[in-house]
């Protein structure tokens, strides 16, 4: 049989959260989105879902369980009343974890399938969800092709002295413990525009890709590959984030079980869910409110901001050692894109690496326009937003396209 894969049309792009399931109809030629919902609070009982269809108004669908289940169905029943044009050829899911096995983007298999299985130990609120929408896509439309893209896939080239942590040989060696990383798709996606906007390869550039979302890493990329990164074995680790901590002493778990009677899990729980901006202030995970509260004077959101920044500086500092050089700093997600003064006082804690900030560029560039922040010298700085589910849509249809199969009846 000749192959006429699919190599054109939508791709529905899967974002499962551990309370949250975002998805997009991308069109991966422009990354139009023709379909775009998010559903929140699942699980609880004012879970709800709005859905977006291009140039409407946004409705909002009844979710009466509030489970994964039931928005991925609902996702399914919204893409199959779609008009023929608009009806995805394909499916994208973002997978948290792929432990060491995952290089790349892969299509999904049964094979593929029970290895994110197995992975769920390292990501237990992250990958089940993932493999919910996987199995409901294939229930629903058996022979659609579906991907996998790996948040850690990225990471995977990082050399051995940046991934192992100094501990007990055998922890690595049977449990896996060590430095895996995580918002490789979106390292990957702006260390790529980054380098088309500075007019360069990606392989002559050294890079450190800023991730400030609720979620925060940075990556050291060095001729277009990750080489070290600031989340570890589980995304808690590294920079301070909206509940997250970023890194402690691991001497807390001891301390607090002494002190306090507090379980490893309550103590993991509170790093995770209770620190991190919302920790620092004891008002808001949101930087925009926690911004709002510094500028009227409140010294808690004041310190939050500095501690934020100042690790953030710190780990760009630190992650230069790993590229050997320093031609650019990145700045993307929510809170890069859009805080200037965040961006501004990173870039001058980092003066003496040569970095001068341009203050009407840092004003001008953001999530609407990327660009350039700092002076016309080496090292620079620019803004670059993100777009993971694009990324996950051109991975989608890259494999379909590379593939045997004959998806031309879909
Ligand atoms: P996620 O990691 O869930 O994808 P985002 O990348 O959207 O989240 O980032 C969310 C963060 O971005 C929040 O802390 C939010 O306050 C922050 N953010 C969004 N818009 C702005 C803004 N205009 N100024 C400052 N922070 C912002």
């Amino acid at each position: 049989m000749t192959a006429t894969p699919a190599t054109t049309g939508h791709i529905l792009v899967f974002n499962a959260g551990s309370s949250s399931l975002k998805v997009a109809l991308v069109d991966p030629a422009t990354g139009a989105r023709a379909m775009s919902g998010t559903a929140q609070r699942l699980g609880s009982p004012d879970a709800a879902f709005a859905l977006d269809h291009d140039g409407e108004e946004s409705t909002l669908l009844p979710l009466h369980d509030g489970t994964h289940d039931e928005a991925v169905s609902a996702v399914l029943d919204a893409a199959q009343r779609l008009p023929d044009e608009l009806r995805p050829v394909g499916a994208g899911h973002r997978v948290v974890h792929g432990g060491e096995l995952f290089e790349e983007s892969v299509l999904v298999t049964d094979e593929v399938v029970a290895a994110i299985t197995r992975f769920s130990d390292l990501a237990p609120l992250h990958n089940p969800p993932a493999l919910l929408g996987i199995a409901a896509v294939g229930a629903r439309w058996p022979e659609m092709p579906q991907v996998a893209v790996f948040d850690t896939a990225f990471h995977q080239t990082m050399p051995a002295r940046a991934f192992r942590y100094a501990v007990p040989e055998e922890w690595y060696a049977d449990l896996g413990v060590r430095r895996y990383g995580f918002h490789g798709t979106s390292h990957r996606y702006v260390s790529e525009r980054a380098a088309v906007l500075m007019g360069r390869q990606p392989s002559e550039l050294a890079l450190v890709v800023v991730h400030l979302g609720n979620g925060c890493s940075a990556a050291a990329v060095l001729g277009g590959r990750s080489v070290d990164t600031t989340m570890g074995l589980t995304p808690l680790e590294g920079l301070v984030m909206g509940t997250r901590s970023g890194d402690v002493d691991p001497g807390v778990f001891g301390y607090l079980a002494r002190q306090s009677s507090m379980s490893s899990e309550d103590v993991t729980d509170a790093l995770n869910t209770r620190s991190g901006l919302l920790g620092l202030t004891g008002r808001s995970n949101d930087m925009r409110e926690v911004q709002a509260a510094a500028r009227k004077g409140e010294k808690r959101a004041q310190l939050a901001v500095d501690v934020f920044v100042y690790r953030v500086a710190k780990a760009v500092a630190a992650l230069v050692v790993g590229l050997g050089r320093l031609d650019a700093v990145v700045f993307t997600g929510g809170i890069g894109e859009n805080d200037a003064p965040v961006r501004r006082h990173v870039v001058q804690a980092l003066g003496f690496l040569g970095l001068e900030l341009d203050e009407d560029a840092n004003e001008k560039h953001g999530r609407a326009t990327a660009g350039r922040i700092c002076r016309d010298v080496s090292p620079t700085a620019l803004v670059v937003p993100t777009d993971e589910e694009l990324m996950i849509a051109r991975d989608t249809v890259r494999l379909v396209r590379d593939s045997e199969t004959d998806y031309s009846d879909l």
